[in-house]
């Protein structure tokens, strides 16, 4: 047996990337949470290459002052929580500080950061975890990140990626997703060059699902809104005839949070049985908002998956919001006349 010994720092970066940083939408996911933590208005992610050689993204938020940048791209800095009580109130996206530092040591990445005080920017770049001198540039307030060659250093993980299309797909999934959670903030994703998808950040969800999923879907909604203990639910449910042969348009967020849940999936489930042939799938779009003592956030890296103090009681709320309104509202479908 060869001697026990620690891993160089380099190495338990690029161990611990891997928890978080599975693909370039991974990436993307990343970024524009902690803009949307930033409290940006507005946030442009481009990418080229189904995201595997750049991914750009924009946000006008609060930046990052000069003398932390570096700081930032460590494993476990993070500016959202400084105990882990703070995690059962929680009202960021992020907090476990690893997001900078697992992109850094698996990518190149160039950042563009000014917070309103400062008179100048910052330009940064590290790749495979070794960071240059912090320069003074010229840019507006907000930050920018520059990801480029993802996994360029690890070619094991790289030979997992899929063709651009699909790597490209993914992303543009998980931007929709983002932009149907957060109405508030205008989103753009730019793909190849090509304009793929333009929020205005009006606060208007319907006028995103209209983008997104077109008009069939958005004439066929029942609108949610219910408020019960400490759950309130706002949204949509689609009327039966939209249904759909997969469980893809199976929206929902927690406290602004894109999640997938088992107990979720069955309350919407459950609500629709008695309107659903088998093997059909709802279209529903819900903003659950719930106290965060209630939730237990830090589950997995991603962040995907929560847990609930009482799974019993959010099941109960989210199906009967949508039986209420399948229950009581008109299930004939709008008759869509060609213009
Ligand atoms: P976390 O989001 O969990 O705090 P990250 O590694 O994603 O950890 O980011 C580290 C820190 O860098 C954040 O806590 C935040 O202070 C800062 N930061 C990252 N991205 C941005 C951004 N777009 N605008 C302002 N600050 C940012
Ligand atoms: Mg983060």
């Amino acid at each position: 047996m060869p001697e026990i010994h620690v891993l160089d720092q380099s190495t338990i970066n690029q161990i611990a990337a891997g928890e978080v940083i599975e693909r370039p939408a991974s990436v993307v996911k990343e970024l524009l949470e902690n803009a949307i933590d930033a409290k940006a208005s507005a946030v442009t992610v481009e990418i080229r290459d189904g995201g595997i050689s750049f991914i750009r993204v924009t946000d006008n938020g609060c930046g990052i002052p000069k003398e932390q940048i570096p700081t930032a791209f460590l494993r476990h800095s993070t500016s959202k929580i400084q105990s882990v009580e703070d995690l059962f109130t929680i009202g960021s996206l992020g907090f476990r500080g690893e997001a900078l530092s697992s992109i850094a040591a698996v990518a190149q990445v160039e950042i563009v950061t000014k917070t309103q005080g400062s008179m100048s920017a910052s330009r940064y770049e590290i790749a495979g975890g070794e960071g240059r001198e912090v320069q003074e540039v010229g840019a507006p307030d907000g930050t920018t990140f520059l990801v480029r060659n993802l996994f360029y250093n690890t070619p094991v993980r790289r030979k997992f990626l899929k063709t651009p299309a699909t790597e490209g797909a993914h992303i543009v999934d998980l931007v929709e997703k983002i932009a149907l959670s957060h109405p508030e903030i205008s989103i753009r994703l730019i793909q190849n060059h090509q304009n793929k998808l333009h929020t205005s950040g009006n606060h208007n969800l319907k006028d995103i699902i209209y983008t997104i999923y077109g008009r069939e879907i958005t004439s066929n909604l029942l609108e949610i809104e219910s408020s019960r203990d400490v759950i309130s639910i706002k949204g949509f449910a689609g009327k039966p005839v939209i249904a759909r042969s997969n469980r893809n348009f199976e929206n929902y967020f927690i406290n602004g949070r894109y999640i997938k849940s088992n107990i979720i999936g069955k309350a919407i489930e459950e609500a629709y049985r008695p309107f659903m042939m088998q093997h059909k799938y709802p279209f529903t779009l819900l903003h659950i908002s719930i106290e965060p003592e209630l939730l237990d956030v830090n589950v997995h890296p991603t962040k995907m998956e929560l847990r609930f103090q009482d799974g019993e009681m959010i099941f109960r709320a989210v199906r009967d919001a949508i039986s209420d309104a399948l229950m009581h509202r008109e299930l004939i479908p709008e008759v869509i006349l060609e213009e």
